[in-house]
């Protein structure tokens, strides 16, 4: 959770709270790669078959676990999902090229695709609100880049507390 958009690559133009595939705001457990790449969990999709990652529903929690255990909502599971990258900037910007399900994936896929719990999707989106508000206030001349880089930081620490 210390980790920070605003070190992170600038804004893209499409910026960083959309979906990869369907270009809508991630605003629900979801899947990331690295810290920027969000999928919504049916839209991260196989290539091959369309197989999305799937949540697992309460009817597929054993009986036991579902009548004990308070009421949750499950994580998305990409496990076994792979992806081949278009391009590799760093770990925390990978481009990807094609996604495959465990039954597909490729001699040269890489796992790496991690559950994200809407509360983390939450933080994530406040930190790109927050970035967003400090490019608009440089861009106005409201603030300078040294002064307000550490004060928006500050608040950024304080948000993820
Ligand atoms: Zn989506
Ligand atoms: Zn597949």
């Amino acid at each position: 959770m210390g980790e920070s958009v605003l070190k992170g690559r600038p804004l893209t133009p499409r910026g960083l709270d959309e979906c990869q595939k369907c270009r809508k705001t991630v605003e629900e457990d979801c899947i990331r790669l690295g810290l920027f790449e969000r999928w919504h969990a049916p839209c991260l999709q196989c290539a091959e078959c369309d197989q999305a990652a799937s949540i697992l529903e309460d009817a597929q929690l054993p009986p036991d676990a579902e009548s004990r255990a308070p009421k949750r909502r499950a994580l998305p599971r990409p496990d076994g999902f792979t992806y081949v990258a278009s391009n590799f900037v760093s770990p925390n910007a990978i481009e990807v090229a094609h996604i495959f399900c465990r039954a597909h994936g490729q001699r040269n896929s890489v796992s790496g695709f991690e559950a994200v719990s809407r509360l983390e999707q939450f933080a994530f989106l406040l930190n790109v609100a927050l970035r967003r508000l400090w490019d608009h206030l440089r861009h106005a001349g409201v603030i300078t880049a040294a002064s307000g880089r550490s004060q928006i930081e500050g608040l950024v620490r304080v948000s993820l507390i």
